[in-house]
């Protein structure tokens, strides 16, 4: 498991005002100062027939299915790619976990795909749609996460301005800051303290993931 920090305890009602770890929803970074979720599941890129039969049965302690979604920017054909990000959404569904999402070029077509197979939660990583996208996307509940590459375009700016703290998270992906300093960077953008969002990020960690997985 990648959560290794054993202080807290997962009944802890207060977890956010006791902790000073971060959450990064995205990493490639060795396990560290950070709670990240444990994650299982065939990249669009990956996408094949027959490839998601893989997951079942799903690893023991996985917390969510991730990254599914679909790229319409890379040369894995829709069709191929939707069918096994259909066969991942139902497999969260039965198992009642969250989905990590990855989404280029195709947000109307996830957005379908998550209100024909609603996961317990969805976090779209390394969110780049418009603040139109994120309205839609906070409005049907689910949550964006943001990071470096949030800061080289206005638009994702704006989507970024526009998803409330309740809806957030943040994430290194493959960057080489810390992510304290993306937090920091992100909390500016939105005029927050850095601390206030940390325990936003933390809350809303433990919403989708808590029920004793905190351990
Ligand atoms: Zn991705």
């Amino acid at each position: 498991m990648r959560i290794r920090n054993s202080r807290f305890s997962p009944k802890s009602r207060n977890f956010a005002f006791v902790t000073s770890l971060y959450v990064d929803i995205h990493t490639h970074k060795a396990p560290g100062d950070f709670i990240s979720p444990r994650t299982a599941g065939i990249h669009p890129w990956q996408a094949a027939p027959g490839a998601a039969a893989a997951l079942r049965p799903l690893p023991e302690g996985v917390q969510a299915v991730g990254e599914i979604g679909l790229d319409f920017a890379c040369a894995v054909p829709r069709a191929v790619q939707e069918a096994c990000f259909v066969e991942q959404l139902a497999l969260a569904c039965e198992a009642g976990l969250p989905v990590v999402l990855h989404c280029v070029r195709a947000f109307e077509a996830v957005m379908r795909r998550l209100a024909e197979y609603p996961p317990r939660a969805a976090i779209f990583h390394g969110f780049i749609g418009s603040a139109e996208q994120a309205r839609q996307a906070v409005a049907r509940g689910h949550y964006l996460s943001f990071g470096e590459r949030t800061f080289a375009s206005p638009r994702t700016v704006e989507a970024l301005r526009t998803t409330p703290p309740e809806r957030l998270f943040v994430e290194t992906d493959t960057s080489a800051a810390p992510i304290g300093t993306i937090c920091a960077r992100i909390a500016a953008l939105k005029g927050m303290d850095t601390e206030t969002l940390r325990r936003a990020t933390v809350e809303n960690y433990e919403r989708i993931f808590g029920n004793g997985q905190l351990a």
